[in-house]
């Protein structure tokens, strides 16, 4: 009698030790599991969110904006002659210029504002419950630091000068597709560049979007 009840007090002892060494890799697995995620969802070179993040923000911004009735704001930004930048100073300065502009638009940016690499030497900042006149104070204050900064060579602090960026600004429509909304801020930016670039431009209100119910008597 008393040695089954030892055995199963020293059964019991076991399973929680077991218990407390599953409970430690539990943990240790979302630790990992987190880590990876965040890993997934950041590009490497800057360290800012990247564009699968971006996609996936973007969507919940939406999301959020037609639940709530807030405005939501999307830039795009883009250096301007970067390729001409990396041809006379080489990749790896283009590549710490990367790194600048992301930081200043960490810098820039506020609570649920999320800045992304969009691609290349484009970058994408969503703006919840903002307005296209908080949009375009934000775009240009950006503009302004990055034009603003003089580019040191890392290894010997020569100075390269300095990068401007042209930026679009679009205020998201309820229920758009989201290409449409990313397409305007893209046709915005293209204007900047064409009207001499180191620009802001707003992207014109989608007036079409509103005009079938005007026509259509209902
Ligand atoms: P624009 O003012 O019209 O935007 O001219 P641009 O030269 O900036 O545009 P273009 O699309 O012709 O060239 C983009 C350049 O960006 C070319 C490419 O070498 C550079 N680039 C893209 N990704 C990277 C990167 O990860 N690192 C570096 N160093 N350069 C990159
Ligand atoms: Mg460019
Ligand atoms: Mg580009």
């Amino acid at each position: 009698m008393l040695s089954a009840t030892r055995r199963m007090q020293q059964r019991a002892e076991q399973l929680e030790a077991q218990l407390g060494q599953s409970a430690r890799q539990i943990e240790f697995l979302r630790t990992d599991l987190a880590s990876a995620q965040r890993e997934a969802n950041t590009d490497s070179l800057t360290g800012i969110a990247n564009r699968k993040y971006f996609d996936h923000e973007l969507y919940a911004a939406a999301e959020e904006a037609m639940a709530t009735g807030q405005p939501l704001c999307l830039l795009l930004a883009d250096i301007d002659h970067f390729k001409q930048f990396n041809d006379t100073f080489g990749h790896q300065i283009g590549d710490q210029v990367l790194r600048l502009v992301a930081q200043v638009l960490t810098r820039s940016i506020k609570g649920r504002d999320l800045a992304a690499r969009y691609g290349g030497e484009e970058f994408a900042i969503i703006l919840p419950d903002t307005d296209l006149d908080g949009a375009y104070t934000l775009a240009e204050q950006i503009r302004a630091t990055v034009a603003g900064n003089r580019i040191r060579s890392k290894p010997d602090g020569a100075d390269l000068g300095r990068i401007t960026m042209s930026i679009g600004c679009a205020r998201y429509i309820p229920e758009e597709p989201l290409t449409d909304l990313i397409q305007r801020a893209d046709d915005a930016l293209y204007r900047a560049k064409r009207a001499g670039r180191n620009r802001v431009l707003v992207a014109e209100a989608a007036l079409e979007f509103f005009a079938p119910s005007a026509f259509t008597g209902v």
